[in-house]
C-alpha cells in the first residue's frame, strides 16, 4: 500500500497555499476556494524528536522567518530557531 504525501499545494491563479495529502499528478481542488490547486513541494518529514503530533496539516504551520513546516507544539524552529509565537 503506498502511503500519500504530505505536500504544499499552491493555487496557480491566486498563489494560496495549502498543506495536504496528495499524490503526484493528481489534482487537488481547494475545499475553501474551489481552486485547483498544484502541488508545489512536498514535505519532508519532520525530525521525530521535534514534535509529539502525528504529521498532518492541522499540526503543522509554517515558520515566519525560514518557512519551514513545523510542529504546532515546537516552540522554537528546528531549522532558523525563530522562537514561534503561541498559539
Ligand atoms: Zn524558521
Amino acid at each position: 500500500m503506498n502511503e500519500k504525501q504530505l505536500y504544499r499545494m499552491r493555487a496557480t491563479a491566486s498563489g494560496r497555499e495549502a498543506i495536504a495529502h496528495a499524490e503526484p499528478g493528481s489534482r487537488y481542488v481547494d475545499r475553501e476556494t474551489g481552486e485547483e490547486m498544484e502541488p508545489v513541494a512536498k514535505v519532508l518529514p519532520l525530525a521525530p524528536s521535534v514534535s509529539s503530533l502525528p504529521r498532518s496539516p492541522e499540526n503543522l504551520r509554517s515558520c515566519r522567518r525560514c518557512d519551514q513546516l513545523i510542529g504546532l507544539d515546537v516552540s522554537d524552529c528546528p531549522y532558523c530557531g525563530l522562537r514561534q509565537e503561541a498559539l
